[in-house]
């Protein structure tokens, strides 16, 4: 029993920038080979596996749009071939597009559902039946304190943040006799390009109510994501881990 992930295999989903990139470093340094997809960010992507590979550790990278059903199929098929098996999924890529209801156009509605709540079940489909098979598996959900609170502007956001609660909730009691987990982090305000985006006056607001007066970095939540990726978490299971400073108590 312990944080240490020598001979598991990581998939995680966004992982060049900001939280997806912090947890691609933590659990190679736990031991794990992991694999990470993008979008767009070829140069980061190459960067990173550089990187990690410079550092000794095994890591494969794949521009795949979380999605698109049959590039998650495919990506999940290329680390199977490549590695035997998936331990831990990580459904992270998410965007945002916001907007007060009366602007938000049914573009902005489908890009982020269609990224952040069905991207989780793309990738999550592709890994179920592998998983199932090997008898184990971890999958772990980025959601948002958004998709526990809501949030004005961030409407569509919220729908795919819940969604992915319902979902992962749903999933651990189709997967829990095969000894596969599923679980949640819902991360608060987290110092990424994502927050940055966002206006001086939202980010302060924001901050303002965080008991614990700091945003989270986003190695806050990659450390969340290590202990539901490790055998520390083994009889943890639908649960929704809160990473937010206190923010959704
Ligand atoms: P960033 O915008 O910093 O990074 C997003 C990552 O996801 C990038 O690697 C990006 O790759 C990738 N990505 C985006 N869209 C797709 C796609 N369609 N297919 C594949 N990869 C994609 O985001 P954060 O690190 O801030 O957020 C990570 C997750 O955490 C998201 O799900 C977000 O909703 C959630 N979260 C973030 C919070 C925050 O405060 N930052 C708070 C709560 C939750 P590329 O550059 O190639 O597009």
């Amino acid at each position: 029993m312990n944080l240490d992930l020598s001979d598991k295999t990581a998939l995680i989903t966004g992982g060049t920038r900001g939280i997806g990139r912090s947890m691609v470093e933590t659990l190679a340094q736990a031991g794990a080979r992991v694999a990470f997809t993008y979008r767009s960010s070829a140069e980061e992507a190459e960067s990173l596996k550089a990187e990690l590979e410079s550092q000794g550790y095994e890591c494969l990278s794949f521009q795949s749009d979380v999605a698109d059903f049959a590039a998650a199929e495919k990506t999940v098929k290329d680390v199977l071939d490549a590695w035997g098996k998936i331990d831990v999924l990580v459904n992270n890529a998410g965007i945002t597009k916001d907007g007060l209801m009366i602007r938000m156009t049914e573009g902005d509605w489908d890009a982020v559902i269609g990224t952040n709540l069905k991207g989780v079940f793309n990738f999550s489909k592709a890994v179920y039946r592998p998983m199932m098979k090997q008898r184990s598996g971890k999958i772990i959900n980025i959601s948002s304190v958004v998709g526990v609170m809501g949030n004005p502007g961030q409407a569509n956001y919220a729908a795919s943040k819940a969604g992915i609660i319902g979902f992962s909730k749903s999933l651990a009691k189709e997967l829990g006799s095969r000894g596969v987990t599923v679980n949640v982090v819902a991360p608060g305000y987290v110092a990424t390009d994502m927050t940055a985006a966002l206006s001086e006056k939202a980010q302060e607001a924001m901050l303002g109510a965080v008991p614990l007066g700091r945003p989270a970095s986003p190695q806050d939540v990659a450390n969340a994501v290590l202990f539901l990726s490790s055998s520390y978490s083994d009889y943890v299971t639908g649960h929704v881990l809160h990473v937010d400073g206190g923010l959704a108590m």
